[in-house]
């Protein structure tokens, strides 16, 4: 009993002299947070562009995918601006490693979605998958994350390793180039015992632009035997 209590202990303290040290601070701005369930301070919460999407059924981020794949219901959380709070929450989500931030606001679409029609009755979270070499750089994937803040507060399973990316599409310009050229469907396959079979899957990324990852994603799924896919990402970048 006492040899487990003592490593307990000494985690509550060593967490509390941590947040002494480096309390938690405003992704954007660097201001101390007022409390842990938030990675932004009060003034850049305010600067957030919330789109509510998820209120609506056909939305600007359904239309994106018009004529291309059918998708039960999608949205994303902001608007992504340059040098917006949100795009200092993705640069630290990408580049600082900053996991924490993925599910942070995996968290937050989470509540919004609880009741929100169409996405409850997803029955499987699947994020958009790094190429292998670069999880291994990064330590984490992104998306998956955001996914595993969604799957707590929506009480969903995630499927981390549903989908395989085959290919580094590596640099901008050549992921450009492959979106271009509408090929990025032979970059993601679907691992053969991926639970997905007759299942209504919730496809979580980042952010989205084109996309052409995300119905690259959504069309490999629903090859393989998913019933419907809907979509969440953290922004919606305009086109
Ligand atoms: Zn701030």
């Amino acid at each position: 009993m006492l040899t487990q209590t003592i490593p307990l202990v000494l985690g509550d303290l060593l967490r509390g002299f941590l947040q002494l040290l480096y309390p938690r601070l405003c992704v954007a701005c660097g201001s101390e947070l007022p409390g842990p369930a938030s990675c932004f301070c009060l003034r850049c919460r305010l600067k957030l562009e919330p789109t509510n999407l998820h209120l609506q059924r056909e939305n600007e981020f359904t239309e994106r995918f018009w004529g291309r794949l059918p998708v039960a219901a999608a949205t994303a959380m902001y608007r992504f601006h340059r040098r917006s709070p949100i795009q200092h929450a993705l640069h630290g989500l990408k580049y600082r490693n900053r996991p924490d931030i993925g599910v942070l606001l995996g968290r937050e679409l989470g509540q919004k979605l609880r009741t929100a029609d169409g996405f409850e009755e997803a029955e499987i979270i699947v994020p958009v998958p790094l190429h292998p070499a670069k999880e291994r750089t990064r330590g984490y994937n992104q998306s998956a994350c955001f996914a595993r803040g969604l799957g707590e507060t929506l009480v969903k399973p995630v499927a981390v390793n549903a989908l395989l990316r085959r290919h580094n599409t590596g640099s901008q310009t050549r992921k450009k180039r492959l979106e271009r050229f509408s090929n990025v469907e032979t970059v993601f396959a679907v691992a053969s015992n991926a639970p997905i079979k007759g299942k209504h899957v919730l496809l979580v990324d980042d952010v989205l632009t084109t996309g052409a990852t995300l119905e690259a994603c959504a069309m490999v799924l629903l090859n393989a035997g998913a019933s419907r896919v809907s979509m969440a990402t953290i922004a919606i970048a305009m086109q």
